[in-house]
């Protein structure tokens, strides 16, 4: 069945869901988005990843020609649509049409497409053996360049990031900042574990405010675990019990070997597991019911 895309008030199948090449978003990747998971029919922190659209959009002065609550009705409809019970949803802004110069002020509306799909994950194996990362050149934007809080369409720097990565045969690279500090990873925020306790740098590092970080702490710190955010270096990383990554794609996954330093025990910790269970119970109980 070909999937129904939800762009500025239509749905197209697949082969006419098309925007323009006048499009910044594709000119100039001048635009925002959103990742977010289905669970179970419900879609999980629908409000947090519509919240932080609108605040990445306002970042960029960029005007979404949609309220927030028509974006919501919209998510759930384009999940009805695919009847989706479990998937993976991007929500896209984008400047618009505009002319092949930069400036903005000729985008005269902003573009809203919603795709809901089926979701692919790393490997069951990455979960159960936990994943090995490695350091990256590329460091993470500057927040008085182009704050890393915003999820812009202007990935390059991640991507750049990823490459890396894939050239060292990993999957995900961690990224420091300009400084020498951990920021996150190209798409997930990054945890250690150490004596019991929970760490995860600061936003001010030049992290993304991650949706599935928040959760994590909130849950960390229901069951008692105390957790802090201060600034990490590479030696935090490589002398931690347990390391794990965040992200709605990812949910929790183990990080196992670090710049070929061992990580605690080399299997994913107990701690870590722990949280994967609790995050599981919460993304299949919780959630914006899709069928009602
Ligand atoms: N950092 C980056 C750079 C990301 O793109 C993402 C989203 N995939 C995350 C962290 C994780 O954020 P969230 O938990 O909100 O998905």
């Amino acid at each position: 069945m070909s999937l129904k895309i939800f762009i500025d008030g239509r749905y197209f199948g697949e082969r006419d869901a098309k925007v323009s090449v006048f499009d910044h978003g594709l000119l100039y990747g001048d635009g925002v988005f959103e990742g977010i998971r289905i669970y179970n029919g419900r879609v999980f922190k629908l409000k947090e990843h519509i919240d932080r659209l609108f605040c990445s959009a306002k970042a960029i002065l960029l005007d979404i020609p949609m309220s927030h609550s028509q974006i919501m009705r919209a998510t759930l409809e384009t999940c009805r649509k695919n009847k989706l019970r479990d998937g993976y949803i991007r929500l896209i802004v984008t400047r618009g049409v505009g002319t092949l110069g930069l400036n903005p002020n000729r985008c005269k509306r902003g573009s809203v497409i919603i795709i809901a799909d089926k979701i692919q994950v790393y490997p069951p194996e990455l979960y159960a053996r936990g994943m090995e990362i490695v350091t990256v050149p590329t460091v993470r934007n500057l927040h008085s360049a182009v704050n890393p809080a915003i999820k812009s369409l202007n990935y390059l720097n991640n991507i750049l990031a990823k490459i890396e990565a894939n050239n060292a045969g990993v999957e995900e690279a961690v990224m420091l900042n300009s400084e020498g500090f951990v920021a996150e990873c190209t798409a997930d925020n990054i945890f250690i574990v150490k004596s019991g306790k929970l760490f995860t740098p600061p936003l001010s590092a030049g992290a993304l405010y991650g949706i599935t970080r928040g959760t994590v702490i909130d849950i960390a710190r229901e069951a008692g675990i105390e957790v802090s955010e201060p600034n990490l270096t590479r030696y935090d990383l490589f002398n931690a019990d347990e390391c794990f990554l965040t992200g709605t794609g990812a949910e929790i996954i183990p990080v196992v070997k670090i710049d070929g330093r061992v990580i605690g025990s080399g299997k994913p910790g107990r701690l870590t597991r722990q949280l994967v269970g609790k995050y599981h119970a919460l993304t299949k109980a919780t959630g914006e019911p899709i069928y009602v």
